[in-house]
């Protein structure tokens, strides 16, 4: 019999909080999953909303859902009538989306005991969006859930915030990207770490560089962008930093130059690591050859630091245009 469980990879313990939940008839009328992006958030909706309105619910695994009712199938495939999914349309989420998922709250589900509303990138409603949600999250019906994703809690209105129940959810560990990326693309074990490293934690970015090959074209093109950064002087760096800053990747183009310059350690010190880059030996062995080591272990130092000022909000084009001064190079 084929099993129509929507699998989710790693977070154990936001699956167990909500299968015990659904058990135990305790489930909220609103949730708010929080976290980076790629990470498996709405994934993780998406089983809850499976789960939820299963015919059949049991079982210690996942969020419980049975995996074979004729919910499961309808809630794997996106076709379930009870389960709704919103996105923004375009750069924000507007006030007429959701005068909808207000309405249609307001009805009863078609089939299945729950109407499950799954919004996404929720940090894009707007302020007057936000505030028509909220008497819907205030004063919900007793058959209405709401899952709100969001990646950027500073986006959010407090008073939506408080009316759910927050789940912070966290990049995965490597080990469990790893065991994703051998089970769904069956790709080698090595090809899987050096993907489960590049993705920082993300199973939806290594998935992507997994399958698709534009995706490392575009790797491709970040990472000679970075090695021409090292020739150009200060100024060219500058406006390289309000480019990134303008494009809103720093974090894993950072999470990228980390793991680069790495490799360049790791080649310095013939330690025998697993290099991460290692379709790119050749510029890796003159960088590592050119480039004094302890400048490279500065540079890596710094990087993690911007990193972690990063996550502090501070003003991200002068943290960048901080660290791109003390890159190694002629400039
Ligand atoms: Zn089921």
């Amino acid at each position: 019999m084929e099993d129509y469980r929507i699998q989710v990879y790693g977070h154990d313990w936001a699956q167990r909080l909500l299968r015990r939940a659904i058990q135990q008839d305790a489930t909220r009328h609103a949730y708010l999953f929080l976290g980076p992006e790629h990470i498996g958030k709405t994934t993780l909706a998406r089983a809850f909303a499976q789960a939820l309105t299963c015919e059949n619910p049991a079982g210690d695994a996942g969020l419980g859902a049975c995996g074979h009712c004729r919910s499961c199938r309808l809630a794997a495939e996106n076709m379930h009538p009870d389960h709704r999914f919103f996105a923004p349309a375009g750069n924000q989420l507007v006030i007429d989306q959701i005068r909808n998922i207000v309405r249609e709250a307001s009805r009863s589900p078609v089939e299945a005991r729950y109407k499950v509303f799954i919004i996404t990138a929720f940090e894009r409603a707007n302020v007057n969006a936000a505030n028509a949600l909220l008497k819907t999250l205030e004063e919900p019906s007793a058959s209405t859930r709401i899952i709100l994703v969001s990646h950027q809690p500073s986006g959010l209105l407090d008073t939506i915030i408080s009316r759910c129940q927050l789940l912070r959810l966290r990049p995965l560990p490597e080990r469990i990207i790893i065991r994703a990326l051998r089970e769904k693309t069956g790709i080698a074990e090595t090809d899987a770490l050096r993907l489960a490293r590049l993705s920082n934690g993300r199973l939806g970015s290594a998935l992507t560089m997994a399958s698709d090959p534009s995706a490392w074209e575009t790797y491709n093109q970040r990472i000679a962008a970075m090695l021409a950064l090292l020739e150009v002087r200060t100024a060219d760096r500058m406006a390289y930093a309000r480019e990134m800053e303008k494009e809103g990747n720093i974090e894993t183009a950072l999470q990228e130059w980390l793991l680069w310059w790495r490799d360049v350690l790791v080649l310095q010190n013939n330690s025998g690591a697993l290099i991460v880059n290692q379709e790119h030996m050749s510029e890796l062995t003159r960088l590592a050859e050119n480039v004094p080591q302890n400048q490279v272990r500065r540079f890596i130092e710094a990087i993690m630091s911007t990193a972690s000022y990063l996550r502090r909000n501070v003003n991200r084009q002068l943290a960048l245009e901080a660290l791109l001064l003390k890159m190694p190079g002629s400039a």
